[in-house]
């Protein structure tokens, strides 16, 4: 299934996209896509229903979040080598996790509001996880299990406060509307693999990411199960899988987001996020 969020931001209504295209209501079956409903169970409940025997939402809908009450926003950072290499880094030997706060997260057309003064935002395409299921301890075999869905995510990042203000990259990840998901969340019934998948990013038009998810140093199932040990991750968490090559900060000169700018990013499978750069106050 692939799950959205639909209407206005903080009205939205839980949904199912169907084989069409169509935005189908669910909100007859559950009230939310919440950590509460992501589970296998209620999954395998609105799966067994018919599409066409729900409510087709007409017109031109936004879509927002795909999933709501998000309780940690995790993120791997330095996962694909050829963006260890160009930021003339060592791959690291374990994931290297970080947070972006979860009042980053924004809908997939909406657009990223750059912060006052801000002239070293930059853009990240990556996989998402969201988890279904808690786990804790969980070994790779298991892992997949406690997976719901993937989506896509912009890791939108501020270059000079992540890096030039002391403490932790969560500084420059967490900005309102740096953390972009959707524009649905794919079930892993329908996306059993998640290491196939291509990804992209266009800025203005022109490609500046493309890669696959078989580049991953580190994959899925071994992402959610290394966590485990160290944290129980919660149904609804989201983890970002860390970004390809092709960054604005490694361009020469460096290319950092400007008011006007488009965004593009797009995930095999996964649909595609439209998000217009504006200056913020
Ligand atoms: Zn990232």
């Amino acid at each position: 299934m692939k799950l959205v969020r639909y209407g206005a931001a903080g009205g939205e209504r839980p949904g199912i996209v169907d084989p069409d295209g169509v935005v189908r209501d669910v909100t007859g079956l559950l009230p939310d896509w919440g950590p509460d409903q992501l589970s296998p169970e209620v999954l395998r409940r609105v799966a067994a229903v018919r599409p066409d025997e729900l409510p087709a939402v007409n017109g031109d809908v936004r879509l927002g979040p795909p999933v709501t009450g998000t309780p940690n926003f995790y993120a791997i950072g330095l996962n694909y080598r050829a963006h260890v290499v160009e930021i003339s880094g060592d791959a690291p030997a374990e994931p290297l996790l970080f947070s972006k706060a979860t009042s980053c997260i924004s809908g997939p057309f909406d657009p990223i509001v750059l912060p006052p003064m801000s002239e070293t935002s930059d853009w990240e395409a990556e996989l998402g996880i969201v988890i279904g299921t808690a786990a804790w301890q969980v070994d790779e075999a298991s892992a997949a299990d406690c997976i719901a869905g993937y989506c896509i995510v912009n890791d939108a990042s501020e270059r000079d406060m992540q890096a030039n203000h002391g403490g932790q990259w969560i500084k420059g990840k967490s900005c309102p509307t740096f953390g972009p998901i959707g524009p649905w969340v794919v079930t892993t019934d329908e996306l059993p693999d998640p290491q196939t998948l291509d990804l992209w990013l266009d800025l203005n038009g022109e490609r500046k990411q493309s890669a696959n998810t078989k580049e991953m140093i580190f994959g899925c199932v071994q992402i959610v199960s290394y966590l485990s040990r160290f944290l129980r991750l919660l149904p609804g968490d989201i983890i970002a899988t860390g970004t390809p090559a092709g960054i604005g900060a490694t361009l020469d000169p460096p290319r950092y987001l400007a008011p006007g700018d488009e965004l593009r990013v797009g995930i095999t499978g996964l649909g595609e996020q439209h998000t217009p750069v504006v200056a913020g106050t």
